[in-house]
């Protein structure tokens, strides 16, 4: 079997296997939060991009003290990862007044592509996705372990082209790894999340990538043209 037909397998395996409510999970966690605790928690929220992120952010800060992690070596080329960090900083700038803390890592663009050319020729959301994953989300959680934040998440279940239970799973079989910081299950796409985020991207201007962020992704968006894509910002 090629990857396209185990990929294609495993996408009908999952439509069959049961679902769990994530969005559902995440209230309830937040619910019980405010019932038990004085303070506010600490949460590092993984983001790529600004995009995604700018809803759950809204979403998370009643309850968490969030800090924000920009680790995404998937991002190709430079100059893109570059665009869409300047579009987060100056998101929190104008939206937030700086009072969410940004961490950032440095570009590694160029060794990350050599991971992930195993999947070169692999399907959108398949097994080089799942590595880009989890690579992302290992080293935000250890980072989140390391400096004692109560909770680990990603905004990644934000997108409507990538399999939430996905993230969650992940997220559940790295919390097994890390003695202190907890994963937080989510869902952000759910209660209208991407219909918010777009609300939010016209009023701030924000903008847009159209595709994923390697540059398999990037070679596979029909049309792909650099200086379009930075005509797709609303003007
Ligand atoms: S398509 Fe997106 S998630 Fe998949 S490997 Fe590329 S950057 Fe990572």
């Amino acid at each position: 079997m090629n990857e396209i037909e185990a990929f294609r397998q495993y996408l009908q395996e999952r439509k069959q296997s049961p679902k769990i409510n994530y969005h559902q999970e995440a209230l309830k966690e937040m619910e019980r939060i405010r019932e038990e605790k004085e303070q506010k928690p600490t949460l590092l929220l993984h983001a790529c991009c600004i995009i995604c992120a700018c809803w759950p952010l809204d979403f998370l800060h009643d309850t968490f003290d969030v800090t924000v992690l920009f680790h995404n070596p998937n991002i190709w080329p430079e100059e893109e990862y570059n665009l869409r960090l300047s579009e987060f900083r100056r998101y929190l700038k104008e939206r937030w007044n700086n009072e969410i803390p940004l961490i950032e890592t440095p570009y590694q663009g160029e060794e990350f592509m050599k991971s992930l050319s195993f999947g070169k020729d692999h399907p959108e959301g398949w097994k080089r996705c799942f590595f880009c994953y989890e690579e992302r989300m290992r080293y935000g959680f250890a980072m989140a372990d390391r400096n004692g934040y109560d909770y680990f998440t990603t905004v990644m279940t934000f997108s409507r082209q990538k399999d939430s239970q996905k993230f969650n799973e992940i997220g559940a079989r790295l919390q097994k790894e890390f003695s202190h910081t907890r994963y937080f299950f989510s869902d952000f796409k759910k209660d209208n999340g991407q219909l918010k985020s777009k609300a939010i991207c016209e009023a701030y201007n924000l903008y847009r990538q159209n595709y994923c962020g390697c540059v398999y992704s990037m070679l596979n968006q029909k049309g792909n043209d650099p200086d379009q894509r930075q005509m797709d910002r609303v003007e």
